[in-house]
């Protein structure tokens, strides 16, 4: 089996590419075939180098390797012409000038149903000559077989009248020539398939190739959680967007894969390797998919969840580019669900309190000052100050207060932070350690 990923570099790589990029990807890899890069540059002004570096970086990101390539379309060219050229000398092909007026007269002479042919001239744009009889079978396996009668295809287009080749021949000749078994792509090139079997079995009848047609899978489109094509509004839409939210690649590489896929039960929490081994394209749906940032956002926090402390760290640190976060990473584990959530949940723990009057006025009224003090002095004695020591030391100050436990763990809570956000509280405080709590409590209290 061989697969190819063929992004377009005009812009970052959006979800959609993503999916198709994994699904293409995963196939490969549960099949042991082989990935082919291709880099669809034709588009002079829109693929400029910066657009083709953000892609590889994105899938280096979602950690999604090939096995050759990338292969740039531009660089193909000298090939093209000559495939061209063959398909011109052996009849598939024939240059024309009609213009898209010469189109609607021809539909308003033969119906509105016959496909438009062109009169072979001496100069003009390349038209491949769709054959009169029969009809192209698309056999898609999401999609199942689909017809497309010869009468009614125009005769495509496929080079322009300076040569330069179009999409539909390009695609064609490019996966011939890497000897492309299956193509998995988006929906939206449902309408272009015919047209690129046609030119395959063009270049198969003037021996450019005897490959056989690649088998063909298109993936059903997103949609958000509103039942809308997928756009901007949805929320991230690009992988660059998906890395600066703090989505862990393993986390995006799961939750990608059910957008039209199904492990067959209710599964979703599906490592990688357990994706390799269930995936098919038989499992692919034909239904639109829905793409749900808060589902994301869940299963991201059972990644993280999943990951041991160091790596947790790790990750942390090169999202934050901050160092020594260990013992904060650990404290906040439990409770985040992005990579971008640490730092406003903890990052008071490390930079000392912000200021949030709210919380103040809510906690730090004269009850919660009196409980505060209390506080302060069972620290300042509590024999030693680790977890369970400062665990000991606050329930006693409670009992003797005769106070809910949130009557005094929130205003050490916004004593420590600022706010009524962090870790645990005796994991916070210890973090913090004795001198450094006693400070900061000492400095609440002082103010006004
Ligand atoms: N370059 C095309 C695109 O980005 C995909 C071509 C293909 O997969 O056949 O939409």
């Amino acid at each position: 089996m061989r697969v190819r990923f063929a992004p377009s570099p005009t812009g970052a790589l959006h979800i959609g590419g993503a999916r198709t990029a994994l699904f293409n990807w995963l196939l490969a890899r549960h099949e042991g075939g082989e990935l082919v890069l291709r880099i669809e540059d034709t588009d002079r002004e829109r693929s400029t180098p910066e657009n083709v570096e953000q892609i590889l970086d994105a899938l280096r990101w979602l950690e999604l390797d090939w096995d050759e390539g990338p292969i740039l379309q531009t660089e193909r060219s000298a090939r093209h012409q000559e495939a061209l050229a063959a398909l011109l000398e052996g009849g598939h092909a024939y240059r024309s000038q009609a213009t898209a007026e010469d189109v609607k007269a021809y539909k308003e002479l033969h119906g509105s149903e016959r496909g438009f042919r062109g009169e072979a001239e001496a100069e003009g744009a390349v038209r491949l000559r769709v054959p009169d009889e029969g009809a192209t079978v698309v056999q898609d396996v999401v999609r199942g077989a689909n017809r497309f009668e010869h009468v009614h295809m125009d005769d495509p287009v496929i080079a322009r009248a300076d040569g330069s080749v179009l999409y539909n021949f390009a695609v064609a000749i490019d996966d011939l020539d890497s000897a492309i078994t299956h193509v998995v792509r988006g929906e939206d090139h449902v309408s272009n398939t015919p047209k690129q079997l046609l030119v395959i079995e063009a270049a198969r009848a003037v021996g450019l190739t005897d490959a056989a047609d690649p088998l063909y899978a298109h993936l059903p489109l997103l949609h958000g959680p509103d039942g809308k094509k997928l756009s901007k509004r949805h929320g991230a839409a690009s992988v660059q967007e998906l890395r600066d939210a703090g989505y862990l690649p393993e986390a995006v590489r799961n939750y990608l894969a059910l957008l039209g896929w199904g492990a067959g039960d209710d599964s979703t929490v599906l490592s990688t390797q357990e994706l390799v081994d269930r995936f098919t394209l038989e499992r692919i749906s034909r239904n639109p998919a829905r793409f749900d940032e808060t589902k994301l956002k869940w299963l991201n926090g059972v990644y993280i969840r999943e990951l041991d402390e160091a790596e947790l760290t790790r990750r942390l640190e090169q999202y934050t580019g901050r160092a020594d976060l260990a013992e904060a990473a650990r404290i906040s584990q439990e409770k985040i669900h992005t990579l971008a959530d640490f730092m406003p949940l903890a990052g008071a723990l490390l930079d000392g309190p912000g200021d949030d009057p709210a919380a103040r006025e809510r906690w730090l009224d004269e009850d919660g000052r009196a409980a505060l003090a209390d506080a302060r002095e069972a620290l300042a004695q509590a024999p030693d100050f680790d977890q369970a020591s400062i665990e000991a030391a606050l329930s006693g100050v409670i009992e003797r207060r005769a106070a809910k436990p949130r009557q005094v763990y929130q205003p050490l809570r916004v004593a420590i932070t600022g706010t009524t956000i962090s870790p645990g509280i005796f994991e916070s405080l210890a973090l913090l350690g004795r001198e450094e709590t006693l400070r900061r409590i000492d400095a609440a209290l002082a103010r006004s």
